[in-house]
């Protein structure tokens, strides 16, 4: 297992998660034929007949936080090991992107459960190494970015820039990197950041994200024993809803978002399918979210791609293009 999870190296792992049925939506339609065939395979039926999509793994509605966590738990380890490790979550909105990723108080998701495992292992390490750990927080909407971290007044993307360091780091010139002195610093800081989210109210949810969420955290370890330095970092990506503008009833700036989103979406996928098909040209200048992800997408890089689905017999067609999208993203 260990083994498997370091093959993630440059390549490309896709999960796909499907979420429980809620109560109004038993009572609208109920659930869709989707069918786990085995941990691997989802079998979707409908119209067209039954369809069959792979993944490198499915997790059913019955999987628990700590379930997912478990899984991605060593690719955790390896930000601290000097990868850069992208986890994204890919769907719909209403499909459980930020219930993986972010969870709450009650079920806390991969976020504030990495936060907790990386200064654990910072501490168990503590003898041979001093650990710096450092956060930044940002919200791409509409190609812009925003500092989540910065002071409310502050916010505006005027003076951010995503460049590259002389390491090939992507570093966004202007918005704050705070050191964190320990895990309940970082979770205040995230808790800070996602209450600075913006949101837009749609149909389909009201506290729907039109926006892309990126918490990164840098790890740079020294050696006490000969000084050498390795620097690693977490990125994690909740992604805007990726349904079709129609769908929520858009209006012009709807239009204009939902228009940002797909061009921003496709952009990731163009990355991902190029980098798994090894193509010598990867198009990370496509837009400003694969430039922002450009070190942790490829390369010395490990990346997880989250799908999630919702079961909901009035979504299925958002689900399938949510399941053709990950299937390009995993074409090779
Ligand atoms: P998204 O971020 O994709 O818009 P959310 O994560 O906000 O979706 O999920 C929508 C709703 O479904 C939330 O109320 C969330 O708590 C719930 N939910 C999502 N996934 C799960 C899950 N695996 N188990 C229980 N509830 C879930
Ligand atoms: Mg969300």
């Amino acid at each position: 297992y260990f083994n498997q999870m370091e093959e993630l190296k440059g390549r490309i792992r896709v999960f796909c998660r499907l979420r429980p049925l809620s109560e109004p939506e038993r009572r609208q339609g109920g659930a869709a034929p989707i069918d786990c065939a085995d941990p691997y395979t989802l079998c979707v039926g409908g119209d067209k007949g039954q369809r069959e999509f792979q993944f490198d793994r499915v997790f059913t509605e019955d999987t628990s936080q700590q379930r997912i966590f478990d899984e991605v738990e060593s690719l955790v380890q390896s930000s601290m090991d000097g990868y850069n490790v992208c986890i994204c979550a890919y769907g719909q909105t209403g499909s459980g992107k930020t219930h993986t990723l972010l969870g709450d108080e009650q079920a806390p998701g991969v976020a504030p459960r990495a936060f907790r495992r990386l200064f654990e292992l910072a501490q168990a390490r503590a003898a041979q190494t001093s650990c710096a750990i450092s956060t930044y927080m940002l919200e791409l909407y509409n190609d812009r970015l925003v500092d989540l971290l910065a002071p409310a007044g502050a916010r505006t993307d005027e003076k951010l820039e995503v460049k590259k360091d002389r390491r090939g780091t992507v570093v966004v010139s202007g918005a704050a990197l705070l050191p964190c002195q320990d895990a309940a610093h970082l979770q205040l800081l995230f808790e800070r950041a996602v209450g600075a989210r913006r949101t837009g109210a749609t149909r389909m949810n009201a506290a729907s994200s039109r926006s892309h969420l990126v918490i990164g955290v840098t790890v740079e370890a020294t050696s006490r024993v000969n000084g050498a330095v390795t620097r690693g970092k977490l990125s994690l990506l909740d992604l805007a809803g990726s349904e079709r503008a129609a769908k929520s009833g858009a209006d012009a700036d709807q239009l204009r978002e939902a228009n940002a989103i797909n061009k921003s979406l496709s952009a990731l996928a163009d990355v991902i399918s190029s980098l798994a098909a090894e193509q010598s040209f990867v198009p990370y200048r496509n837009s400003k979210l694969t430039m922002l992800m450009q070190d942790s997408l490829g390369g010395n890089a490990k990346t997880l791609m989250f799908v999630n689905i919702s079961p909901a017999q009035y979504n299925l067609d958002e689900t399938l293009t949510s399941l053709q999208y990950a299937s390009r993203v995993k074409q090779i």
